[in-house]
């Protein structure tokens, strides 16, 4: 053992500086939002790269802050804080909690087992379906509104757009998970991008 490698790490650490830098761009989005923005930064292996909760906690991944830019960072920030803006979680708990009791309903109603089941089936497929339409929705929304929210803050929201495209690049999705899934492809979610800036003439 030669010891030639080691470091003496000081007592007390600084802040990193995707941590710093987060800070910071937090600060210059609630700014332009009006809003003061909770967030929280973790260190779990396998959460998602940024999500925002029904009181409008904002949570970032370490692993993605520390391989992103600024203008990526402002974005994705950016597009939870119009999700909380939005109201988007609550949205989808009301139309979960219609669809749950249509099906409810619609199984007391149905006549026999097979008639329930059938009932079932089918109120469960309308369902997936309705939640999915309003996910997707929801996510474009959040991206139209992260485009403006960015901008006010002085970041370049063609990043965003950048950032999106080069997410098309990570492999395909197959046809099971892209009919299940709740988000846009980034395909969809580039080309919103470019409809509303279109719109404006940016
Ligand atoms: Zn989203």
């Amino acid at each position: 053992m030669s010891g030639s490698h080691q470091t003496e790490s000081s007592g007390s650490k600084p802040a990193s500086t995707s941590e710093e830098r987060t800070r910071q761009i937090i600060q210059k989005i609630g700014q332009v939002t009006g809003a003061q923005i909770d967030y929280k930064i973790t260190d779990d292996k396998g959460s998602p790269s940024a999500s925002v909760d029904k009181e409008g906690k904002v949570q970032l991944s370490k692993e993605y802050l520390e391989g992103a830019t600024d203008d990526d960072i402002a974005f994705t920030v950016a597009h939870e804080v119009a999700h909380h803006g939005n109201q988007h979680y609550k949205k989808s708990e009301v139309v979960i909690d219609e669809m749950a009791e249509k099906l409810k309903v619609a199984i007391k109603t149905a006549p026999g087992f097979i008639g329930k089941t059938v009932v079932a089936v089918a109120w469960s497929v309308t369902g997936l379906l309705k939640t999915r339409g309003l996910s997707r929705e929801q996510e474009l929304e959040a991206d139209g509104d992260a485009l403006d929210i960015m901008e006010r803050a002085g970041y370049d929201s063609r990043k965003a757009e950048e950032n999106l495209s080069t997410e098309l690049g990570h492999g395909s999705r197959g046809i099971i998970r892209e009919l299940l899934s709740t988000h846009p492809t980034g395909r969809e979610r580039v080309e919103n991008l470019r409809k509303k800036r279109g719109t404006r003439g940016v």
